[in-house]
């Protein structure tokens, strides 16, 4: 039987009049450098290719703060990143502690057991509160694991690991090898590779970098490099296999084609925060996402995660009593054109405040809209005062 052609409406006629404000939990607004680069295609490999994925490694090893060579470009999502981790550092007969704050720490141990590794997690002793070292600790005086992952901001219910530094100093010294999810916090914050003694760190592209998504980075510790290198278990993943990855990001040679959109959109979103700095762009970050909290709270919301581990990148708020959350998300997006995200499991909604999604006018917007939806859908903060 023969397939007949489908009709299809033209792409303008699918999305919305006027595009909507990203304010979820990626992906976010793209400057206009990095959408143009994204339009353009050159070949995958020799000349200018070359120049742009030295280029990509040498900002890496800035907004990673690492002096190691062993940095990749990946064509995936960022938990292909995670994935080229975790399936080559570990293997059957290999163990890993797992620090699950949530969804996306979670994915840590499904992954590592996908590859047969022994998987340890540890929850934190107080629900919504981040891992602190004397937690960990406990752990690794106990028995020895080859790996410790931990999520510097765990994006789904946006609470951070402060005592990220510290529980990544003190695995490192053990010898474990300590890998980290920067994905909803690179160049939103801190975060010194070399320093803190981190083994891998890997970020996606559509959230604090600002560029498109489908492509992500990571680093890897000489350290963690040698012990994929000296592996004798063959690796099951090819296309995430960092000794093949190496060969085009440092060799410069055929791994698979790159995407050499991607990369490019990648090179101006880059080339857009070396020139920023890492210093300006934490601090406008930080003021960003302090303001956003303040409205928050003179609107009466509650914020989901204590002050002291509460994630500036994504914030997650409360949805008050008898607002529905899918209607509030529903009316902001097609009346007051902001979109900002759901949560997985908890009653919350999320704004997120990653590279571009921190302009004071994407704030006020934001804040406007939820205001207005709120308002519309019966919330009224002196009511609730009155009441309580
Ligand atoms: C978004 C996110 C991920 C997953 O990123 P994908 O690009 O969807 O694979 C992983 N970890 C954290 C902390 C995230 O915020």
């Amino acid at each position: 039987m023969k397939i007949a052609a489908p009709r299809m409406a033209k792409l303008d006629s699918i999305l919305p009049d006027s595009p909507r404000l990203l304010m979820g939990a990626g992906p976010v607004p793209i400057p206009a450098e990095v959408a143009n680069a994204n339009g353009r295609v050159i070949n995958h490999l020799g000349h200018p290719m070359n120049a742009i994925t030295s280029s990509l490694q040498e900002m890496g090893k800035y907004i990673f703060q690492t002096s190691s060579s062993k940095i990749f470009g990946i064509s995936g999502p960022a938990s292909a990143a995670m994935e080229m981790a975790m399936s080559s550092l570990l293997w059957e007969g290999r163990s890993v502690l797992v620090l699950n704050l949530g969804t996306f720490s979670n994915r840590f141990a499904e992954q590592a057991k996908a590859v047969k590794a022994e998987v340890t997690e540890l929850f934190p002793k107080h629900h919504m509160r981040a891992f602190t070292l004397s937690e960990v600790c406990e752990q690794l005086d106990n028995k020895h694991f080859d790996v410790l992952t931990i999520v510097q901001g765990e994006t789904s219910c946006g609470v951070k690991n402060i005592e990220l530094e510290q529980i990544a100093k003190y695995a490192s010294a053990m010898g474990v090898l300590v890998v980290v999810d920067a994905v909803s916090t690179l160049t939103t914050m801190p975060l010194e590779m070399d320093l803190w003694g981190i083994d891998v760190v890997f970020t996606g592209g559509q959230k604090g970098l600002s560029s498109v998504a489908g492509v992500s980075m990571i680093a890897f510790s000489e350290r963690a490099y040698k012990v994929v290198k000296e592996r004798t278990v063959i690796n099951s993943h090819w296309c995430l296999d960092p000794i093949k990855a190496n060969e085009f990001w440092c060799n410069k040679n055929y791994h698979y084609t790159a995407p050499v959109s991607g990369l490019l959109a990648l090179y101006e979103a880059l080339r857009l925060i070396v020139e920023e700095t890492l210093e300006a762009r934490f601090k406008r970050h930080l003021d960003c996402s302090q303001g956003l909290q303040h409205c928050l709270v003179a609107m009466g919301l509650d914020l989901y995660a204590p002050v002291e581990c509460r994630l500036n990148s994504v914030v997650a708020i409360e949805v008050p009593e008898k607002i529905d959350s899918k209607q509030l998300l529903k009316l902001m997006s097609e009346k007051y054109g902001v979109e900002i995200s759901g949560a997985f499991g908890a009653n919350i909604v999320r704004i997120g405040q990653m590279g571009e999604q921190c302009r004071p006018e994407n704030i006020e917007k934001t804040v406007g809209a939820l205001a207005k939806a709120l308002a519309e859908l019966g919330f009224s903060k002196a009511k609730d005062t009155f009441a309580a």
